[in-house]
């Protein structure tokens, strides 16, 4: 293998950018070009047809099979007009990828050729889903499952190998009803969060009917040159180098977060840019990160379920992309120990059918009274189910990246920035406990009213909170860079929900026993934020200080997947899911039991790659390079040398013997864990022990290699080494 690392690195040396035709100087003349756009639907469906799916989207109103069938022919003549062959249900099953299963729109007509889509498979699709997770729903209950058509997402054309096909977004569900995919949740979270926001929001504007979430995500990865993925099995495999010792230059020069882009790069984010811009992507930025060999893009922000269906089918043509400028995109949270790893920081807010965001102070005190309330039940639904929202970005891959010094603690906490925290503060002691004072309201009103517009600070920013405030929206930034962000979005969403109507019941309970409205918001508000102080803290958050503080103040602090996702079936996430109408009990077992499955087999499949590189590619070489010094020992005696000539030699034969010993030791008894672990029938209990007992050989055995690259000689190595892998030339 060491062939394949050295070819690799002749090949990398000639490498050339890979020039990119750009349709257009201006973005506008292509973009949305392969989206079902409303102007494509304009221009291709009757008004009723027209209607039929705006009113889907706008309202969910129930599109029948007749008008399907219009709208269907429409699609059909847009997409064939630009080319595309086939169609596909495109949708996201609990695998973490986006699945398609595509057919032709041809067809036979008395033998003749035809091209056809019937509304029926535009609305529904059976795939054979027994081959996707269902954590035992199918078992028990019913084996198939369908697709069912999500007008809110708008159908696009993937092109892929010249080929072109038509995607339409769709749900996964049994057909018991229970819902096995990422989509499903989230549309039913952001339906619930529309009708208790626009409830609350009556308080203040009776002209709010919709409030829609709105999520910008921004995506860090990795790129790493295609050939030397073939001396790395590791990172193609896993996503994630389980071997090698850090470079000598890594990131201590701080030279490349926001540095000039490499042109290889450049190459490639502009490829990658105009394919999303076609698909109606809004990509905005784009820049280097931290880490060498670390970049970011992010979009303008959407509606969540348009955000997320773009991430997803972002993270995929970013890896088509890549290959076609010579790289491998490594999506995973920590492809590199030592040195910073990839997040997906999302930014969360509301907005209203007027067009105010919630999450922005206004400029009267009427106004600012709305934000507070959007704002503080915010704080609390995160303080009430904080447990639940780490769950919500638990992964194997995320573990490695949470309280890493470089990315958020696994203790959710919010940062407010000083003014806010002020504001809180200031509400909780001027809002009093008994019946208020016409003066007190007065002088209330006047200091809500105080509370400025533009709060975009940026000095008072607060990176290492894994939720924070940024003046205008919430920016959770502790999920995991390859997630689908719907599992984080469905919780967040549905928490909110949940508060805003406890919220709403309490505020109207003091109404009618006859509080003023303003004067029972600002009492609620000001219970919430004594009740939720805890989760508030502005300091750092990568300290071994707040490590202690949170433990006092009684915050969660689990490190780890396996218990970390408890929170998905405790009986008050239970209970929360059910009564906003999210999972039954059933559905969220099921989805538990899914995440424990996916983390068993990460670990199981990393466990399997250390111990092949281990014995299979690691020990030949050092066995190699042993016979080499053995030989050069004896050739050095019987030339009559002294022994001080050859006493380095000797040494490093004794240490290489050492690590030999103990990797093989290590791998063989990471084996019998394995074994063990396998024998248990509780998935929780099976989850645990690949987490306690198998992943703790990962460090002693990687340890033992990295000390064995620093000693064997570099033209002996196989695996291509970390300042290799993280160059781009
Ligand atoms: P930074 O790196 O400073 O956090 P970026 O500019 O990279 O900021 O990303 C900020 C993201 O937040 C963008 O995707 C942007 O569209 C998004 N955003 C801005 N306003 C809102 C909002 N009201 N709701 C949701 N996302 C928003
Ligand atoms: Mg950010």
């Amino acid at each position: 293998m060491s062939h394949a690392r050295f070819r690799a690195l002749e090949l990398m040396s000639v490498r050339q950018p890979i020039s990119v035709n750009l349709p257009s100087g201006k973005v506008s003349d292509y973009y949305g070009q392969h989206v079902f756009s409303q102007d494509a639907m304009q221009r291709f469906l009757s008004k009723d047809a027209y209607r039929a799916v705006m009113d889907a989207i706008n309202h969910g109103g129930m599109i029948d099979r007749k008008m399907a069938g219009q709208i269907a022919l429409g699609m059909k003549e847009w997409a064939s007009g630009k080319g595309a062959t086939h169609y596909t249900h495109w949708f996201q099953p609990l695998t973490g990828l986006t699945a398609e299963k595509h057919d032709s729109f041809f067809e036979l007509n008395d033998g003749r050729a035809i091209e056809l889509f019937s509304g029926n498979a535009l609305v529904q699709q059976e795939p054979d889903a027994s081959s996707f997770p269902s954590g035992g729903i199918r078992n028990t209950f019913e084996a198939r499952g369908y697709t069912a058509w999500d007008p809110s997402s708008p159908a696009f054309i993937m092109e892929r190998a010249g080929g072109k096909t038509l995607c339409i977004p769709t749900v996964f569900v049994s057909y018991t009803g229970e819902t096995l995919d990422y989509k499903a949740p989230l549309l039913k979270a952001l339906h619930a969060l529309d009708k208790a926001a626009v409830d609350v929001c009556q308080y203040f504007d009776k002209d709010v009917t919709k409030v829609m979430a709105t999520l910008g995500i921004e995506q860090e990865y990795f790129l790493v040159d295609a050939a030397l993925l073939q001396s790395r099995p590791d990172l193609a495999i896993t996503g994630r180098t389980l071997f090698g010792h850090s470079p000598a230059k890594g990131q201590q020069l701080e030279d490349h977060y926001f540095g000039s882009i490499p042109e290889r790069v450049l190459g490639f984010m502009l490829d990658l840019e105009t394919e999303a811009y076609k698909l109606g992507i809004p990509l905005k930025t784009r820049h280097n990160e931290v880490a060498p060999s670390q970049f970011e893009c992010a979009p303008i922000f959407e509606d969540i379920n348009l955000a997320v269906d773009h991430n997803c089918l972002l993270m995929d043509v970013m890896d088509k992309i890549a290959r076609r400028h010579g790289f491998h995109i490594l999506l995973h949270e920590k492809p590199y120990a030592g040195i910073n790893g990839s997040g997906k920081h999302n930014n969360w807010s509301l907005g209203t059918n007027t067009g105010k965001n919630l999450l922005s102070p206004g400029s009267t005190p009427k106004s600012n009274l709305m934000f507070l309330t959007f704002f503080i039940n915010t704080i609390r639904a995160v303080f009430e189910h904080a447990d639940l929202l780490r769950a919500s970005i638990a992964s194997a891959s995320n573990d490695h990246r949470l309280g890493a010094n470089e990315a958020p603690p696994a203790i959710m906490s919010i940062f407010l920035g000083g003014q806010l925290s002020k504001v809180l503060d200031d509400l909780e002691k001027s809002v009093s406990e008994k019946k208020m004072t016409p003066d007190e309201k007065t002088e209330l009103k006047l200091n809500i009213g105080k509370i400025p517009e533009i709060l975009l600070d940026n000095t008072d920013r607060n990176r290492t909170s894994p939720f924070a405030f940024t003046g205008n929206k919430f920016e959770f930034r502790a999920v995991g860079s390859s997630a689908n962000c719907s599992n984080a979005m469905t919780v967040l969403n549905t928490i909110v929900a949940s508060q805003l109507a406890a919220f709403k019941k309490e505020v109207d309970g003091l109404i009618e026993k006859g509080t003023k409205k303003d004067e029972a918001i600002l009492k609620v508000l000001r219970r919430y934020i004594v009740e939720s102080k805890n989760i508030r803290f502005e300091g750092n958050g990568y300290s071994d200080e707040w490590v202690k503080e949170a433990k006092r103040r009684g915050l969660s602090n689990v490190t780890t997947t396996p218990p970390a996702l408890d929170a998905y079936i405790s009986k008050k996430s239970l209970k929360l899911f059910e009564e906003v109408g999210i999972f039954s009990h059933r559905e969220a077992e099921a989805r538990h039991e899914i995440m424990l499955e996916t983390y068993i087999k990460k670990i199981q499949i990393e466990a399997r790659v250390i111990g092949d590189l281990a014995i299979n590619h690691i020990l030949p070489a050092a066995v190699k390079y042993q016979t080499i010094l053995a030989e050069n020992i004896t050739a050095l005696k019987s030339a009559g040398m002294k022994a001080d000539t050859y006493s380095m030699q000797l040494e490093q034969l004794k240490e290489i013997s050492g690590y030999i010993a103990s990797i093989k030791s290590n791998v063989d008894a990471m084996v019998e864990a394995r074994k063990r672990a396998n024998k248990l029938e509780n998935v929780r209990d099976k989850a645990i022990a690949y987490c306690d007992k198998v992943k703790a050989y990962f460090d002693p055995i990687r340890d033992d290699v990295d000390h064995l690259e620093m000693l064997i000689d570099d033209a002996l190595w196989p695996m291509a080494k970390y300042r290799e892998l993280v160059t781009i030339r």
